[in-house]
């Protein structure tokens, strides 16, 4: 079976009994302080298991895409030299929010596997929660009856918290699981060695393939484990490895998941793979991250130097450092993969196919680079090697192996291996350690500590309101204290708000909550997931008061200028630059919009001119906001909204139209109420953020406008020092001209004034015993005529022993010139003679013997200076 008929098998299955097939969400979070990126698939469900979200369906079935090289899971390490783990991978899964539990999901995963993909009954084993004294949990005996009564006892394991008892994080819902696993071994091997004595012991052919975790507790943030009233289904099977299955493969490899990369990679390397283990390894490794990167681009993560774009930048380092070394390739690679990757997700996951070239120019750009830090990376390791076969030491340090990983890329086993080349030793144990040191830096850098919650209310969800008020009466439902490094914050949830927690771009409100007697700054509001968190600084004295959420209007007017001047931005780029442009990110403060977009070159004046244009007529146009609530997506998407790839729609969205021919996007933004609100939109700035992508500043509202007075305060200015020309380029490029002459004549003076002054100073030689002596204070334009002087009479007097005592605009500077022949004859040297000299004039200098100069402070010391010439030169016989 193919592995697109797989997938949808899994979900049609689930959709028959009665589950919403919801969609992948995007890899990379926004929302989720906690998580990078999507690790499992029930990360999209967690407010559902938190009770901080309802949602109209109690089951759900998905495929999720999921990256574990980060965090909790962090299998990068394993990837390409196993064949059963990936960084980036398809999660299916199958949830009940407090609907049915252990029986039903027991049952359906048994009847799926069995009877729908007919896996052999006789290789699969099932383990169950053998329960933990210190968590008071007993062994799961109602999940082994469960299966009992489908899979012989003998088959049946028992597992211990590491694997079969499963944590969202510290603190949260949780509970055991079961696993499945298969044997894909021969039957001359399973007769050699039974299955179960391989579960869980990383054989690369007994592998797990679907978790079912049972959450029926949730862990309190001193340890201990409290019943959960609604209890829940999460499984998670991982897509490519039901695939080798199913396909009687031994590897994820070999499944049409991966071959037509495989094919395509290793023709360009000129190898086969399976041919020798080295090539192999880097294959798997190039074909398995291309899909992690192309993903993480697709869904809005660029590679970048900090957070989540560091690690995209990690996983394309070692996919381009595994070709480079083993596969020879110099040049830039994996962006051709992009192309069958796309056609691969084509009607499934369509934010490939629809973004390629953007996806295939950034990961080209990030090549290139990462190829030239890979050259300097090994120039360095040679300066490395010659520094220590000086020293006759034949180990790096650790400090230099961490340095090469953490400037040039170089992971240890790189180094290790160039070093072995050179006949050198890596301290692997010094690496660990600077590298351990770094990890605790950055550790102490984000320490921050969570309170528990404190419940007040009973309300469970939260109303916002922000769209239509901008106060409304609230209660508390729960807060909770914050410490990090900056100090003591509280964070609190109200059953009903009217602020806007910061997503989507656009910043948090700020605010006040008033209520018994006293008044409560909100400094800052988030959100967590789907919960909107209000910070403060104090904790109301009465909790359990009832407040006035109210927001600082003013600012949210603002805000709400920048956002819907974005879209309004949006459409004038498209219809401007062309249906390729793709919002790649956006910040809607108060102060400005920042607007990131896919465009390959640099927006030209005359563009920008026309975008100003656009947006502003429409500005003026006044268009009142079309803003629908609760759109089925599929109706919002028939509008024709603007869909943002990386973004999490639900099944009803809000979308946002100024004018049904112009902008139509899904937002959860707010908005004007009509465009004229706007006032003026100008844009400030245009410029490069990454390959391919680029970013536009804009002002609205007062803040455009100040912005236009004050460019025609400055224009205004330059305008009275010009005296008011008719034309002022023409003016200041008259300017321009008249100062080019002037700087030409300047120059044709100051050479005459030199040419008299040498003729002047060579007429006033004097000889001593052979010498042509010079000595004399003289006037010059700068310390560049000087020196064209001293070597033009170094050149043209014979036997010369020169001493220039200069006035360059007011600064003292002295020049020595000695003839060639006197130096060597006389033993005279002017870099000595000079420094006693500068003495004179408070100043220094030095040179070579035949010349040195030196400046100074003391013009008045001048007249010494020649005094003390004359002195030294009675001394020449
Ligand atoms: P393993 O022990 O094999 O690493 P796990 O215990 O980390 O697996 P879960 O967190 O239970 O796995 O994830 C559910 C399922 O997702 C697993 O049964 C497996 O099929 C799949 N899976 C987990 N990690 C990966 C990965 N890195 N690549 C591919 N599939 C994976
Ligand atoms: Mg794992």
């Amino acid at each position: 079976m193919q592995s697109k008929e797989i997938r949808s098998k899994f979900i049609e299955f689930f959709e028959s009994r009665g589950h919403k097939y919801v969609p992948s969400a995007p890899m990379v979070l926004k929302n989720d302080p906690t998580l990078m990126f999507t690790n499992a698939g029930m990360n999209q469900f967690k407010d559902l298991f938190l009770g901080n979200k309802k949602e109209d369906y109690t089951r759900a079935v998905n495929s999720q895409k999921c990256l574990r090289v980060s965090g909790k899971h962090n299998d990068l390490e394993e990837v390409g030299i196993d064949t059963y783990h990936h960084t980036m991978f398809e999660m299916l899964g199958n949830w009940s929010f407090g609907d049915y539990f252990k029986q039903e999901a027991i049952g359906w995963s048994w009847e799926l596997l069995t009877e729908v993909f007919g896996l052999p009954k006789e290789r699969l084993y099932v383990t169950v929660f053998e329960g933990d004294k210190t968590d008071g949990v007993p062994f799961d005996k109602e999940a082994f009856d469960f299966w009992k009564s489908h899979i012989d006892e003998a088959r049946i394991l028992n597992g211990d918290k590491k694997d079969n008892f499963w944590e969202m994080g510290d603190t949260g819902p949780c509970g055991p699981c079961s696993e499945v696993h298969i044997d894909l071994r021969s039957d001359e091997e399973i007769a050699q060695k039974p299955g179960k004595d391989l579960v869980n012991m990383d054989h690369p052919q007994v592998v797990e393939i679907w978790n079912l975790v049972f959450i029926q507790f949730d862990r309190k943030a001193d340890g201990s484990l409290e019943n959960l009233p609604a209890k829940h289904i999460d499984t998670g099977m991982g897509f490519e490895r039901l695939c080798m299955a199913m396909q009687g493969k031994l590897s994820n490899y070999d499944t049409d998941v991966f071959t037509p990369l495989i094919e395509k990679i290793a023709k360009k390397a000129g190898v086969n793979y399976k041919d020798k283990e080295e090539t192999d390894i880097a294959i798997r490794v190039i074909v398995d991250h291309i899909r992690a990167i192309s993903f993480a681009i697709a869904d809005g993560q660029l590679p970048s130097n900090n957070k989540a774009g560091y690690v995209v930048r990690r996983i394309l380092r070692r996919a381009v450092r595994y070709g480079y070394t083993f596969l020879n390739f110099q040049e830039p690679f994996l962006y051709e993969l992009v192309d069958v990757l796309a056609d691969q997700y084509e009607g499934f996951f369509d934010e490939l196919s629809g973004q390629k070239d953007f996806i295939a120019k950034v990961v080209r750009e990030e090549e290139n680079s990462f190829l030239r830090t890979l050259e300097n990376g090994l120039k360095r390791l040679d300066q490395i090697e010659s520094k220590l076969t000086k020293e006759g030491k034949k180990e790096i340090e650790g400090k230099e192996v961490f340095e090469l990983y953490d400037t040039f890329g170089f992971p240890v086993d790189l180094t290790a291996l160039i070093a072995r080349e050179k006949g050198l030793a890596v301290d692997e144990a010094g690496f660990q350690s600077a590298m351990a040191e770094q990890k605790n830096r950055s550790k102490a850098d984000a320490a921050s500590e969570k309170g528990d919650w404190i419940q007040v209310g009973d309300d469970e969800q939260v109303e916002f309101v922000g769209y239509d008020a901008t106060e409304a009466q609230a209660e508390i439902i729960k807060y909770r204290e914050i410490k990090d490094k900056k100090g003591k914050v509280f964070q609190i949830v109200l059953n009903k708000t009217p602020f806007y927690g910061e997503s989507g771009g656009q910043i948090g409100d700020t605010g006040v909550l008033v209520g018994d007697g006293e008044t409560i700054n909100v400094i800052d509001t988030q959100k967590e997931n789907d919960l909107i968190v209000h910070f403060t600084n104090k904790l109301p004295a009465k909790p359990e008061a009832t407040f006035t959420a109210k927001i600082n209007a003013e600012r949210r007017a603002l805000i709400k200028n920048n956002h819907s001047s974005t879209h309004l931005l949006h459409s004038a780029l498209r219809e401007v630059l062309g249906d390729h442009v793709q919002q790649k990110g956006s910040l809607v403060s108060d102060q400005l919009l920042r607007f990131d977009f896919s465009h390959f070159q640099k927006v030209t004046d005359e563009e920008i001119e026309r975008i100003e244009q656009i947006v502003n007529e429409h500005v003026r146009q006044n268009i009142k906001l079309d803003e629908r609530r609760n759109v089925p997506i599929e109706d919002a998407k028939a509008l024709g909204a603007t869909a943002l790839f990386g973004e999490k729609y639900g099944e009803f969205v809000r979308v946002i139209t100024f004018d049904p021919k112009y902008s139509v996007e899904l937002c959860g933004g707010t908005h004007v109420n009509a465009t004229g609100d706007i006032g003026l939109f100008k844009i400030v700035s245009e410029g490069a953020v990454a390959a391919g992508v680029r970013r536009i500043e804009a002002y609205t509202g007062p803040g455009a406008f100040n912005y236009v007075q004050e460019q025609e305060k400055a224009l205004k200015a330059v305008k009275d020092l010009l005296k008011n020309p008719k034309d002022l380029s023409k003016a200041i490029e008259g300017l321009l001209e008249e100062q080019k002459k002037l700087s030409k004549e300047i120059e044709g003076l100051h050479a005459k004034q030199s040419g008299q002054v040498k003729t002047d100073l060579i007429a006033k030689a004097e000889d001593k015993a052979g010498i042509k002596v010079i000595a004399q204070q003289v006037t010059l334009p700068s310390a560049d005529a000087l020196k064209k002087l001293s070597f033009e009479l170094k050149n043209e007097v014979q036997n010369v022993f020169a001493v220039l005592a200069a006035d360059i605009a007011g600064k003292p500077q002295i020049a020595v010139v000695i003839d060639e022949a006197l130096v060597k004859d006389k033993g005279l040297n002017a870099g000595q003679i000079i420094r006693d000299l500068a003495k004179e004039i408070k100043g220094g200098g030095g040179g070579q013997p035949f010349f040195a100069t030196a400046g100074g402070k003391d013009l008045s010391g001048l007249p010494k200076v020649i005094e003390k010439t004359t002195e030294l030169v009675a001394t020449f016989e």
